[in-house]
């Protein structure tokens, strides 16, 4: 029988599970806040815990789900790209961000990912499966004992969909923003998508108070059908529809993703028919030159087009940023160290 992640468990899980198991309620106060706070990786280092108990966690559960395969820091020192292996040796990727503003974590949320996006290396092996609400929180605690800060930002735009694994995302949130946990605050929590209409409608309902982070990249449905399959199931207009009905809920302003393939969707007339396309709510859009890998020949836009483009957005009202490219010494755009690992 495979030994459950204890991080898995809630605050209430887990001291139901201690009661039951003949345990006083403190207990679980003391083991959560090892595993929160103090951010041990071994039962045996929860030293206010007596033997016995110890042995019974070690029987029962596991704690350390994820172990450091590679460790590459970009020349500036501001960006940390991080290989872990999972207990069933399948590979994942998260990336530490040194921001003026503190420390941010980017997590993956699945094992490959099934939305088969064209410029993408996360997609590129298809899907293998969902991560475990601890495996996601592990990779924001060894982030945090890493740099020895707090981190206060996360971002779910690692490998994976994260609406595609919805509960155990939502799962995770929960445990992250725990004030007896990791106690990052939900307004400092991004959760980006392809656009899984159905799950944004679900996490509006929740209204957990996150960012969503949409990934567009096309301002039409032909060009984006082409980038991103996931559009020929919801396109366009209705994903447009989620995003003000999300706003409508939860007041948070959407921020859209826009990575800039050189003449594919970086033209001024395509930064009109954007412009138009989101228009009349409170929205964001961050302009990303792609990432060029071996797998994709898209080419990043030029300086100029960019330029120009950012421009135009802003003369017709829309918020706009073009975001520094982190990392591209260290592969850092997602799923591309882990292709490089696995093609070595
Ligand atoms: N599946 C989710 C979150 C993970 S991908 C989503 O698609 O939103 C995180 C972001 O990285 C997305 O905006 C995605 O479009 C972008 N991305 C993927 N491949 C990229 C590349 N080669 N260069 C730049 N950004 C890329
Ligand atoms: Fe999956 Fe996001 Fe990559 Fe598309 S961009 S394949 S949804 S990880």
């Amino acid at each position: 029988m495979d030994l459950v992640k204890i991080r898995n468990l809630s605050f209430k899980e887990l001291s139901e599970h201690m009661l039951a198991a003949g345990y006083p309620k403190f207990r679980a106060n003391q083991i959560f806040a090892w595993q929160n706070q103090k951010l041990v990786q071994s039962f045996n280092d929860m030293t206010n815990l007596p033997k016995e108990l110890i042995a019974y966690l070690n029987k029962n559960f596991i704690l350390q789900t994820l172990t450091i395969q590679k460790k590459l820091t970009s020349e500036d020192g501001n960006t940390t790209k991080l290989l872990y292996k999972l207990s069933d040796n399948n590979l994942i990727e998260s990336v530490i961000m040194r921001y003026n503003y503190g420390y941010s974590v980017c997590v993956s949320t699945q094992v490959g990912c099934k939305m088969g996006c064209k410029f993408c290396a996360s997609g590129a092996d298809g899907f293998i499966r969902n991560l475990e609400p601890a495996e996601i929180l592990e990779q924001v605690i060894i982030a945090q004992k890493l740099v020895k800060q707090r981190i206060g930002h996360v971002v779910l735009m690692g490998i994976g969909e994260p609406l595609d694994n919805f509960d155990n995302v939502v799962k995770f949130i929960s445990l992250v923003t725990n004030k007896d946990g990791l106690n990052i605050s939900g307004r400092n929590i991004s959760i980006s998508t392809s656009g899984l209409v159905d799950k944004i409608y679900k996490l509006a309902e929740l209204d957990l108070s996150c960012t969503l982070s949409v990934s567009l990249h096309a301002p039409n449905n032909e060009l984006r059908s082409k980038l991103m399959p996931i559009n020929n199931k919801w396109n366009l207009e209705e994903l447009m529809q989620a995003c003000r009905f999300y706003f409508k809920k939860t007041g948070r302003r959407i921020s859209f993703e826009y990575i800039m393939i050189n003449k594919l969707n970086d033209t001024i007339e395509q930064s009109y028919d954007l412009a138009e396309l989101i228009k009349g709510y409170p929205t964001h859009v961050n302009l990303i030159p792609i990432n060029s890998g071996k797998q994709t020949d898209f080419k990043p836009s030029t300086a100029k087009d960019i330029k120009a483009f950012k421009c135009n957005l802003e003369q017709l009202g829309v918020n706009v940023t073009v975001r520094r490219t982190l990392g591209a010494d260290i592969n850092a755009a997602c799923g591309q160290l882990k292709k490089k690992e696995i093609r070595r």
